[in-house]
């Protein structure tokens, strides 16, 4: 646009500005007038100025820098000028309308422009589409798509890729399929774009055959969508085809850069699945990525979430440099196994190598408080403060409030919190809330399970630990009054889930889960292990359960607990095994644990079990945690 114009304009705009009366948005007519191809003409209204007269040029230029800046602001006043001059719009001017009002984030007025347009080509409604997907409304951008295709406008490759975003959820898998077939019949199956968000989808919804078969499709693979292919197979715990998907792609000379890995790595490490994380360790070492320091601090990681801290151990002690994020990884393995002294001894030689920063200082308090070391913990925290002058953050005081409940110091804990300068969490209130659990402190565990089911209050679990120092007291008419009020709110808590890797199959449980193929071996083998235990002295804990059902009941209950499942399958295999590894969506509950104990010293068992918050290693009859956690 002319100097001169643009100047004139923003003139008559800024009167526009403070003239208009009411807010631009409330003056937008229902509809745009219909396109016109002859040349435009500006009519000037009463209420505007006089002006010089403007084309399609000017306005387009206009729209696109307001687009550029997300100035929304503008773009209604530049468009309520449109319509108060009745100018005539074309196709292209309103979609640069639609597309501003998208890029702004103002849905509603998009739709306005969408709806009150005549004529509507392919980038009209596509714009629509991606405003609606990348806000999340899933079910509004699927819903264009028919419109579209009603008005006899087919969609291009963008259209596709732009949709398919949306296809989550209980349906997401349907309209998937619909628009993959639409995809075919279009011929844009194997376009990158439609092909990377195809492969998307299915690994998303979890169809992993499906995504493999459109990954097969596509003509040109990048490492980007190999890695989405493997994370979305490892997701679902396919591991061996994640595996394969990875070789394949090896074969056909793609190359691999250490991202590819780290992600592999990561999702690993979250299945615990430790044969193919070897396989992998192998794979990066023939790769020669091997000195890339954060491909080394994924395979610490990967191999202490699988629980294998020799291995973690050993590619920290080669690693030919070492940053402080290889040395926090390091400290939060031997922490969260419980090895409290390690990680005291990992701290102090640290110092020779690098600088200890606020996650460091985490890693070994929680290392400390996992392991038990109290006192050793909290002259830690006072040197962090003093020596190293580091200012505490939440996490750090949520240490010291473990450290201090653990050793039954509960008041002090709860001192900490009162005067700690950040608002307690309720993962804070929780923590000091299993300490009351674990010393029998019945008064405070009360207040602190009444804040906490203020913050929390649709959290089954406060209930359960709530009833469960009830209970620990013999107050029955209490856990009565708080199953009663869990029932009243219909709270359910969220299922369990097991995995355990056996060998090189993934086997995943969840509570009294039926559908396991060698379901009724499984629940013969707990009901033996269970005579076998309760002979030993093992009790159910029967208030872990909080529903309404006679004592049998809850007992079956308590059995069908996913980890539980998870160790008698473990136990039914080979039996020359020495050790069980199991993964766990939630914190194990007391039964459990307990269970667990019994188990490893009947059956000379080792358990390692990782639940959300730490690894439980089991042996003969006692746990690492020191039943703390
Ligand atoms: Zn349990
Ligand atoms: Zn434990």
């Amino acid at each position: 646009m002319h100097r001169r114009s643009q100047f004139i304009l923003r003139r008559h705009l800024s009167h526009l500005h403070f003239h208009s009366g009411e807010p631009a948005s409330h003056t937008f007519p229902r509809s745009i007038p219909p396109p016109c191809s002859t040349a435009i003409s500006f009519r000037v209204c009463d209420s505007i100025p006089p002006m010089a007269t403007f084309g399609l040029a000017d306005y387009d230029d206009l729209l696109r820098g307001c687009t550029r800046r997300r100035a929304i602001k503008e773009g209604r006043v530049i468009h309520a000028h449109m319509i108060k001059s009745h100018f005539v719009t074309s196709v292209r001017l309103a979609n640069r309308l639609l597309v501003m009002y998208v890029k702004g984030g103002s849905l509603e007025d998009a739709r306005q422009v969408l709806d009150g347009m005549s004529q509507r080509d392919v980038i009209s409604w596509t714009a629509m589409m991606s405003g609606y997907s990348q806000h999340g409304r899933s079910f509004e951008a699927l819903e264009q798509l028919p419109r579209m295709l009603r008005t006899g406008i087919l969609p291009n490759e963008y259209t596709l890729a732009t949709v398919l975003p949306s296809c989550t959820g209980h349906s997401g898998q349907d309209h998937g399929r619909q628009i993959h077939s639409l995809a075919v019949k279009s011929n844009f199956d194997s376009h990158m774009f439609v092909g990377s968000s195809l492969l998307d989808m299915y690994s998303k919804v979890g169809e992993v055959k499906d995504a493999r078969r459109v990954f097969n499709m596509l003509p040109h693979r990048d490492v980007v969508s190999c890695t989405a292919i493997i994370s979305g197979y490892a997701q679902s715990g396919l591991d061996e085809e994640a595996l394969k998907v990875f070789q394949q792609l090896q074969r056909e000379g793609m190359e691999c850069n250490y991202v590819t890995f780290v992600s592999l790595l990561t999702a690993i490490a979250g299945l615990a699945a430790l044969d193919f994380g070897r396989q992998v360790h192998g794979l990066v070492i023939r790769s020669e990525l091997l000195f890339y320091v954060v491909l080394d601090n994924s395979l610490i990681d990967m191999y202490s979430k699988c629980g294998s801290l020799k291995h973690s151990r050993r590619v920290f002690d080669n690693m030919p440099e070492r940053s402080v994020i290889s040395w926090n990884t390091m400290l939060m393995g031997y922490g969260k196994h419980g090895l409290g002294r390690e990680v005291v001894q990992l701290f102090k030689s640290m110092f020779r190598e690098v600088k200890p920063n606020g996650v460091t200082f985490l890693a070994v308090l929680s290392g400390c408080s996992h392991g038990g070391l109290i006192d050793e913990g909290l002259d830690i925290f006072g040197y962090m403060v003093s020596d190293q002058r580091l200012k505490p953050e939440i996490g750090h005081y949520g240490c010291l409030v473990d450290l201090l409940g653990r050793a039954g110091r509960i008041e002090e804990a709860l001192d900490v919190i009162k005067n700690m300068p950040y608002e307690p969490t309720s993962a804070l209130w929780n923590s000091l809330l299993g300490a009351c659990r674990l010393h029998a402190k019945i008064s405070i565990g009360e207040v602190v399970a009444r804040k906490l089911l203020d913050m929390e209050p649709d959290n089954a679990s406060n209930y359960v630990i709530l009833s469960n120092i009830y209970a620990a007291s013999g107050r029955w008419q209490d856990v009565a009054r708080v199953r009663e009020s869990m029932k009243l709110k219909k709270l359910t808590k969220e299922p369990g889930r097991s995995s355990i890797q056996l060998d090189k199959v993934m086997h995943i449980f969840f509570s009294s889960d039926r559908s396991h193929p060698r379901r009724k071996e499984i629940f013969d083998k707990i009901t033996e292990v269970c005579e076998r235990i309760k002979a030993a002295g093992y009790v159910p804990d029967l208030s872990c359960v909080l529903h309404d059902v006679d004592d049998e009941q809850k007992e079956s209950i308590l059995l069908g607990h996913s980890e539980k499942l998870a160790i008698a399958f473990g136990l039914m295999g080979n039996a020359c095994r020495e050790s069980i590894r199991i993964t766990k969506n939630l914190r194990i509950c007391i039964d459990c644990h307990n269970f667990a104990k019994y188990v490893s010293n009947v059956y000379q068992m080792e358990i390692s079990l990782r639940d959300s918050s730490r690894f439980h290693l089991v042996a003969g009859g006692a746990c690492s945690c020191g039943d703390y956690w």
